[in-house]
């Protein structure tokens, strides 16, 4: 057991002193990000950057910067070995499962009542038909439909959508969308009430430990080979439980997001890099997104990913210029 004045020790030998609230619990310190972007320290030389001891859950305000997490302010601005000791002794991983738990106690997110797995449906059912057809044109393999549970539902919300569910870690559903099959239908994905800051799309299936494929959406995913996620059109901020877990595990990143996002994918590889994170790009080959492409395409493609580095989009322009 850690206590508060061991976890406040450590607060301070990363963000140097701090005044400790009447709770005991609230301790406020100056803000690394204030202090990064004001270097002649007219207004970041105050503490306002409030800290909760027991669950690490941060607030600036003056920059509005927010975390449930110290993880990404201390791989930012800390030493690795401050990273180490903060993922090993105080387990914020673990804090923040338990308070997770609690807070969606109260709304469990469920399927529709009649959902089915596709592959269990039956298949002389004309919109199951449609929908197997629709699978087909979009390339998706038979062992992908199984994998990824895909499923149907006769609900006018999700009639004649795929519905594609997704599992927290521990095996629970934590968001599903459905995919209509008739293109002109709006809108084309249809999701549930869940704030996508707090989901990590496909997480049950991820690996940390290992290369991480990020695309914009979950038919993308499909493609993005077996450790892969989507933003579901989000972008990825510091807010986003996605990227806490890549920064708590260092997690190599390959962006995957659809050939107009160009400036989403800097954005992005701009932002992981400053976190240290190992970011590489696939390039589509002209495809619009992985979805277009077969998974052995994006296989292909994904082999020849380019690491991204911090010359990279000078080089880019200058190429750009230069046709
Ligand atoms: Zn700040």
């Amino acid at each position: 057991v850690i206590s508060v004045t061991e976890k406040i020790e450590f607060i301070q030998s990363v963000f140097g002193a701090v005044r400790v609230g009447h709770d005991g619990l609230n301790v406020a310190a100056k803000c690394p990000q204030c202090v990064f972007k004001d270097p002649l320290k007219k207004t970041s030389t105050k503490k306002k950057l409030i800290i909760r001891v027991d669950n690490d859950i941060c607030h600036c305000w003056v920059c509005g910067y927010s975390s449930r997490s110290l993880a990404p302010l201390i791989a930012k601005f800390g030493t690795r070995e401050q990273l180490h000791e903060y993922k090993t002794r105080f387990r914020v991983d673990e804090v923040y499962t338990y308070e997770k738990e609690e807070a969606t106690e109260k709304q469990i997110l469920k399927l529709p009542d009649d959902f089915k797995l596709i592959v269990l449906a039956s298949q002389s059912d004309p919109t199951v038909r449609s929908i197997q057809r629709y699978l087909k044109t979009r390339m998706i393999e038979d062992r992908d439909i199984w994998f990824y549970r895909l499923g149907i539902s006769f609900e006018p919300k999700w009639r004649r959508r795929v519905i594609i569910p997704s599992f927290s870690s521990k095996g629970e559903l934590n968001y599903y969308v459905g995919r209509t099959i008739d293109e002109r239908v709006i809108p084309k994905y249809d999701n549930v009430a869940v704030p996508k800051t707090e989901i990590i799309f496909n997480e049950f299936n991820i690996r940390w430990d290992k290369t991480l494929v990020i695309s914009e959406g979950p038919f993308d995913m499909l493609k993005c080979g077996d450790n892969a996620t989507c933003l579901l059109g989000s972008e990825l901020s510091e807010e986003h439980k996605l990227f806490e877990k890549i920064i708590l595990n260092s997690t190599p990143v390959v962006l995957s997001l659809d050939s107009d996002m160009s400036d989403k994918t800097e954005r992005m590889c701009r932002m992981l890099k400053e976190y240290d994170i190992d970011v590489k790009i696939v390039d589509l080959e002209g495809h619009h997104d992985p979805g277009e492409m077969t998974k052995k395409q994006f296989k292909f493609a994904l082999e020849s990913a380019t690491p991204w580095e911090w010359n990279s989009s000078f080089r880019s322009r200058l190429r750009a210029l230069a046709s």
